[in-house]
């Protein structure tokens, strides 16, 4: 009777002891504010408990419930929410989730947990929910931070390739396209030089909070550097169209951009666009496209638009490639110097040679002056091209001069850049006393680009080379600006007729009536005329006829290694 009432009071404070705990478990789970859903394995029960009314207007009773969930939350989420609420099938015991609750405009977090038995068979389950939305905004701010650009408030370029790369994700799945615009204004280096850097900072925030005018979910404005902008377009049409914006943009540069301190300034801009999918299928890839095709913008003028297209990248590519192998392009092994002749029409003697560079890469192949010259001059690399070209081929000569006791003239090319060089007149001379080269023997190619920049300082400089009387010979007339008034104040002494002129010398009335006026003209200033390209018989008696006094062509020779202008100088003899 004793142990059986001992066996009672046990009973009893045992059940009061586990009453007492589950309503501790109880007013812990009511209390907290967080939601649980509880499932038994064993009975197939449901239950949701704590702050559940506050997540959601629904309950879960039984298994087909679980779908009320994937209707919440966004398509896309579902599929990982379904993974987490069964985590038994994976044979994982806890995990935890975050999903996007779009009505809500809130993130909950799903943390997924199963007990199991001592057979390892699953006992209960439970899924806590919370909603992470506040610590999902901070952490966003943070990041927001980190990817803003403080000078002007828009997004930096970080920020910008993240959400080009999701607006790339999304449009691979709607398939539709994505465009980006490189930005740059023209000039701007010129107004921060000459107007100081508190106007050129002032222009940069008003032009980019215009652009941010144009902000909206689906186009996003970015400030890479300086004055580079870039601006993605998610599906463009209608007012987010490329031609509308690109248009706006036009518009608003015209009006001219009101600085922070009032100023207005009228600037322009170049805008390169590419687009997904064409152009490239990643962030980086179509950013870069654009911004190729925004250069190309660039080097047709102010206020261009370009839109990608692959042979401009190709070429671009091409040229990346070029500059890379010039850069370690070893100059007594790669580069060597040809001369091409040129003869007199009147004496059929030769007159001199133009030294023409030439490149062979590291495999042998032949690169075209026509194509890294232009590549060096923009990279400097021109100014060492240059200094070997001119001692090289000036060495060349003295050895001809050495040998055949001949007096014909040596041409240079000569680059802008070159010109403006500081050294560059003191450099020649000492090269010209260095193998006793007679400065009369010596002439330059210079082409009209060199004058657009620093017309007098260049001109300055022809004149103390002329005064030590080197020749200086006008290239590629006819191709550029070529305003017959400039050649009055150009200190030149041969003007060379461009190849084009010649080409339809024959077949075209009009360049036959055009070249003729030309020669005759510049004949009467007193320079000399050389006509080049020439590469048929009759091309040479019209330009005879009409007195020209120098031929240069393919008829004639072309250009030749320095051993066989030493020839038909022996055959001269
Ligand atoms: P350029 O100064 O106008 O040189 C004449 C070009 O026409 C040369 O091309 C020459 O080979 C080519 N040519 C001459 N006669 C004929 C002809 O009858 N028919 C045809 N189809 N072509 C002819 P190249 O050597 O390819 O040079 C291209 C350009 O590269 C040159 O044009 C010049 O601007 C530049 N360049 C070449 N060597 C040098 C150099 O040493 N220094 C600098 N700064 N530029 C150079
Ligand atoms: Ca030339
Ligand atoms: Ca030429």
């Amino acid at each position: 009777m004793d142990e059986m009432r001992y066996q009672l009071d046990l009973l009893t404070a045992i059940n009061q002891r586990l009453g007492d705990q589950e309503k501790q478990y109880r007013l812990v789970c009511e209390s907290s504010v967080n939601a649980y859903l509880y499932f038994s394995f064993e009975t197939n029960e449901f239950k949701c408990m704590g702050n559940w009314n506050s997540f959601f207007d629904f309950e879960i009773r039984q298994i087909k419930d679980i779908s009320l969930f994937y209707d919440i939350v966004e398509e896309k989420d579902t599929h990982v929410l379904r993974n987490n609420l069964f985590l038994e099938k994976r044979g994982i015991k806890q995990e935890t989730i975050e999903c996007h609750i779009p009505e809500k405009n809130a993130w909950y977090q799903f943390c997924t947990k199963i007990i199991y038995d001592d057979n390892k068979e699953p006992l209960d389950k439970i899924i806590s929910i919370s909603d992470v939305s506040k610590y999902k905004k901070q952490t966003e701010e943070l990041m927001k931070m980190a990817y803003f650009d403080m000078s002007t408030g828009l997004y930096n370029r970080n920020y910008f390739v993240m959400i080009l790369g999701e607006f790339l994700r999304k449009a691979e799945e709607e398939n539709v396209t994505v465009s980006v615009l490189f930005i740059d204004i023209d000039d701007f280096k010129r107004i921060n030089d000459g107007m100081g850097i508190v106007v050129g900072e002032g222009l940069l925030q008003s032009f980019a909070f215009f652009l941010k005018e144009f902000e909206e979910e689906k186009v996003i404005v970015s400030h890479f550097t300086s004055d580079l902008f870039c601006i993605a377009i998610y599906d463009p049409c209608g007012a987010r169209s490329v031609e509308h914006i690109c248009q706006a943009i036009k518009e608003k540069v015209l009006q001219g951009i009101i600085s922070p301190d009032g100023q207005k300034l009228l600037v322009t801009a170049c805008i390169g666009v590419a687009e997904y999918p064409e152009a490239s299928n990643n962030a980086l890839g179509l950013i870069n496209c654009a911004e190729i095709v925004m250069f190309k913008a660039k080097a047709s003028g102010k206020n261009v638009i370009k839109y990608f297209d692959t042979p401009i990248v190709n070429e671009f590519m091409k040229n990346v490639e070029i500059e890379n192998k010039l850069k370690n392009a070893v100059f007594e092994k790669e580069f060597i110097m040809y001369f091409q002749p040129q003869f007199s029409v009147e004496t059929g003697k030769l007159r001199g040679a133009e030294a023409l560079i030439r490149w062979y890469d590291e495999e042998e192949k032949f690169i075209s002056p026509g194509v890294f010259i232009p590549i060096a001059e923009r990279n400097g690399m021109i100014v060492p091209i240059g200094q070997w070209v001119i001692e090289e081929s000036i060495r060349n000569f003295a050895e001809w001069k050495k040998q055949f006791d001949c007096h014909i003239i040596l041409s240079i090319n000569i680059s802008a850049i070159q010109y403006k060089q500081p050294e560059f007149v003191n450099d020649l001379i000492k090269t010209m006393q260095k193998y006793d080269i007679p400065a009369e023997e010596l002439e330059l190619e210079v082409t009209e680009s060199i004058l657009i920049e620093d017309f007098e300082e260049v001109v300055r400089k022809l004149n103390i080379l002329r005064d030590h009387g080197i020749k200086i010979s006008l290239d590629d007339f006819g191709t550029g600006y070529s305003s017959l008034s400039y050649l009055k104040e150009m200190p030149i002494d041969t003007l060379k007729v461009d190849k084009s002129f010649v080409d339809t010398i024959i077949t075209d009335s009009s360049t036959k009536i055009i070249t003729g006026a030309i020669i005759q003209m510049v004949k009467k200033l007193g320079y000399e005329t050389i006509a080049e390209g020439v590469e048929e018989q009759g091309q040479y008696e019209y330009l005879k006829s009409i007195g020209c006094d120098i031929i240069q062509g393919y008829f004639f020779g072309k250009p030749m290694p320095s051993e066989k202008i030493a020839q038909l100088l022996r055959e001269q003899l």
